[in-house]
């Protein structure tokens, strides 16, 4: 079978890759839930395994010729295991939204009260939003940071967690720049006879390198992605005792899902093996290096970040002093080719389309090898392109630096990015 190439049999679409990895390699990606997956994560998968039906479990399939896939997901599992010290590992899950429905399947009934973080406070929509399956099936209740701290109010938290009597807390966010006390979370959902589940999304890269404490132990079920700081590709996690890990597969299948993506399954088993490594531990304290930087340099330029600071890969700005929206200033940053999202901050009085705050963090830069001294000049960018939004000169200087960083860190050197 002699057949074309992507390239010659689609142009359209490969057209639309190679401007990616163009965009990707000439913008400085500060999203803190982005990241560039290694070679060989991309490589694993894209490939045959795609092609595979593998409905069920290794071992107990509901389809023939599943004896690699099997071997696969064995390993995906057994590196998941290792990494995070947990008993149970489900692989399967396409996304950390279908991770989350499936342990909210397994341990709730419709109707029970979940209580989560406040999406405007930094939480995820999955964690009881009423735009969320989360918040349609289940009856939410919130917790949210302290006025003054901006930190977690674990008071308010164990209040309302006393009146509300909810069935699951969840804990876990998506734009928390703090440490997370789950021994704190846990001994409340013990008060309260609640189950204890943790989302790790976020700081999944920062927990298997012992950087942040581990849920693992301390939660009924911990969820994650395996896209963001744990840098593979993009899919969810799903870790519990072995309690609960009978349930738990039977949610994401047939739960919530059919067919695994075993090609990405199998990608999954990459990423945790690179993640086992010691320069895996290395990548992430330049993380938390890169981002305790970034938010002095900020804090020096006068700008204020939601709790004065950051103890992990990301920082949110309150833009509100300096008289620039969020999305004014997610906009203006992106023009420059400094690539961030506008983000609620807590009590903000704008929707979430306008938002008076930026969400930004270090670990796609800290990919390329940025450290310190280019995070100050990227600190020092971002101040010039918020403090002149609208300045030509000024832009077209940034455009220039944010270029030659992007040159001298490059990504992906041997993908083809011609024509
Ligand atoms: C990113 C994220 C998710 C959802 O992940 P998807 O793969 O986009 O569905 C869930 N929870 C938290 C806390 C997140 O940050």
């Amino acid at each position: 079978m002699n057949e074309p190439t992507l390239k010659e049999t689609d142009p359209e679409v490969y057209r639309t890759i190679e401007a990616e990895l163009k965009r990707e390699r000439q913008s400085l990606v500060m999203i803190a839930s982005e990241n560039y997956a290694s070679r060989a994560v991309i490589e694993a998968q894209a490939n045959v395994m795609t092609n595979k039906y593998a409905e069920g479990y290794p071992g107990a399939r509901y389809y023939g010729g599943c004896e690699f896939v099997d071997r696969v997901e064995q390993l995906a599992r057994s590196r998941a295991n290792r990494l995070f010290n947990s008993e149970h590992a489900n692989v399967q899950p396409h996304s950390g939204s279908q991770a989350n429905m499936a342990v909210y399947l397994s341990l709730l009934k419709n109707g029970d009260t979940i209580m989560g973080m406040d999406l405007s406070h930094g939480g995820h929509l999955t964690h009881g939003s009423p735009v969320s399956f989360s918040g349609k099936i289940y009856n939410p209740v919130f917790y949210g940071l302290h006025p003054e701290t901006q930190r977690i109010d674990y008071d308010q938290l164990r209040d309302h967690a006393k009146k509300h009597k909810p069935k699951i807390i969840v804990a876990g966010a998506s734009a928390y720049p703090r440490r997370i006390d789950f021994s704190l979370f846990k001994e409340i959902a013990r008060e309260v006879g609640a189950y204890f589940m943790v989302d790790m999304a976020h700081i999944a890269g920062l927990v298997a390198t012992g950087l942040h404490p581990s849920p693992v132990g301390q939660a009924d079920c911990v969820t994650s992605t395996t896209h963001k700081t744990l840098r593979g590709p993009r899919g969810g996690l799903i870790l519990c005792s072995e309690e609960y890990g009978a349930r738990l597969d039977k949610s994401v299948f047939p739960g919530v899902q059919g067919g695994p993506l075993m090609h990405i399954i199998a990608a999954k088993a990459v990423a945790f093996e690179e993640a086992l490594r010691p320069e895996f531990v290395d990548y992430q304290k330049q993380v938390l290096i890169n981002a305790r930087v970034l938010a002095e340099e900020l804090v020096g330029y006068g700008f204020d970040l939601v709790s004065g600071g950051t103890d992990n890969h990301l920082l949110l700005i309150d833009l509100t002093a300096k008289g620039i929206t969020g999305l004014d200033a997610e906009q203006s940053l992106g023009e420059a080719g400094i690539v961030a999202n506008k983000n609620a901050v807590p009590f903000d009085k704008k929707g979430p389309k306008i938002t008076s705050g930026l969400r930004l963090g270090t670990p796609a830069l800290t990919t390329r090898g940025i450290k310190e001294a280019e995070i100050r000049q990227i600190a020092r960018l971002i101040n010039d392109i918020l403090g002149a939004p609208a300045n030509e000169n000024v832009l077209r200087r940034v455009q220039g630096v944010v270029s030659e960083i992007c040159k001298a860190f490059p990504i992906y050197p041997y993908l083809d990015a011609s024509e």
